[in-house]
């Protein structure tokens, strides 16, 4: 059932997050303006900064209460120089993955006209999906073998994941098909010629695949799968894989249509959706004005489809394919931030966005 008015949950973080943040919004207030839905906004303090003053990175408070919003949109948490007693880097994206269950990772990678990229090709628009809570990831916390000659890791796949990922999946692809005119074509990545739990996927994907006979599917072996992606990433169109492959999958499509500053993502469960830049928080730009907005913008876009999905609202996918419209029609004219070879800063790009979503209208 459509609203008409969602609330968004904001998480700016740390470095040039609040930054990105900053001009996302002002591109999603000017999309509901145009229209003619309503976005309320609150925003929570996480990351680096806070474990710095709090010890931290995301309170209790702020973890339940971000689960009322329609949805999530965070901008960049963690820091290297701020790192917990064990080493790691603060990461309250991974808590929240875990609180709430978000068991898919989306990483659309489209090649827009105006930015520079290595491979050579004149169509590039897939949607990488990536598990994100078994794999190699669900042994992370069994403990230590007490050996110093060897450990390992475990890697789990489990029907129940796999089914609700693969079913993600077509879903995706049926949706791409019909509003995007993509080809609907779904391509599990996977090692199922040596390990034994990949092979155990590639049956689950293929009886999910026989319930959408009207996408197409098919299975590469990761090893070629990743050479393809550079090779030839026109021929591909949903792309599916398990946590590690599709963590290291997401990267190499992003890396092929022109880099971070321009690679939204989104993690989701069925009730919750988190979407925020591929990006970290870029310490080395913080506070120069000159941030690439366009990865956070697009998670923007990201945002709006999933409200559009939950509750069958089509004026919100209507704004959010305007976004991504006007997004592309500023990466071909310019102006352009200095990651992709301009002078341009992070306000003068989002008021370029706003102004071609205006007149699109
Ligand atoms: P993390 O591990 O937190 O994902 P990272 O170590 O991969 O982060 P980033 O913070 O993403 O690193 O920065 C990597 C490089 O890309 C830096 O030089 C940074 O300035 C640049 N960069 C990242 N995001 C942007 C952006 N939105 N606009 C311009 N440059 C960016």
């Amino acid at each position: 059932m459509s609203k008409s008015s969602y609330d968004i949950a904001l998480l700016p973080g740390d470095g040039i997050g609040p930054e990105v943040v900053d001009a996302a919004v002002t591109i999603l207030d000017a999309a509901a303006a145009a229209y003619g839905f309503s976005l309320s906004y609150t925003s929570y303090d996480a990351g680096a900064t806070l474990y710095q003053s709090t010890g931290v990175s995301i309170s209790a408070a702020t973890m339940e209460a971000i689960g009322s919003a329609d949805a999530i949109l965070l901008g960049a948490a963690g820091l290297p120089s701020v790192r917990k007693p064990d080493g790691t880097e603060i990461a309250p994206q991974i808590d929240i993955r875990e609180h709430y269950g978000l068991f898919a990772s989306l990483r659309p990678a489209r090649l827009f006209p105006g930015v520079p990229t290595r491979v050579q090709a004149e169509h590039i628009d897939m949607l990488v999906i990536r598990e994100t809570t078994e794999g190699l990831f669900a042994g992370r916390h069994d403990p230590l073998e007490p050996s110093d000659d060897a450990v390992s890791d475990r890697l789990t796949i489990t029907r129940a994941t796999s089914e609700r990922l693969f079913t993600l999946a077509f879903e995706q692809a049926t949706l791409r098909k019909a509003t995007q005119g993509t080809p609907g074509r779904v391509t599990l990545l996977d090692k199922a010629n040596v390990l034994r739990s990949n092979a155990f996927l590639r049956k689950i994907f293929d009886e999910i695949a026989a319930k959408y006979p009207d996408i197409a599917s098919d299975h590469l072996y990761i090893d070629a799968g990743s050479m393809m992606l550079v090779t030839n990433p026109e021929r591909f169109d949903v792309v599916v894989s398990e946590n590690v492959f599709g963590d290291i999958t997401s990267e190499i499509a992003a890396g092929v249509v022109g880099g971070l500053g321009v690679a939204p993502s989104g993690d989701v469960s069925l009730e919750h959706g988190v979407f925020q830049p591929c990006h970290g928080s870029a310490p080395d730009i913080a506070g120069q004005g000159n941030a690439n907005p366009v990865a956070t913008i697009l998670s923007g876009a990201m945002l709006l489809d999933w409200i559009a999905d939950r509750h069958d609202d089509t004026t919100c996918r209507t704004a959010a394919a305007a976004v991504r419209d006007a997004v592309a029609s500023v990466l071909a004219q310019g102006p352009k931030t200095p990651d992709l070879g301009g002078t341009a800063s992070t306000s003068e790009v989002t008021h370029a966005v706003a102004e071609a979503l205006s007149t699109s209208r």
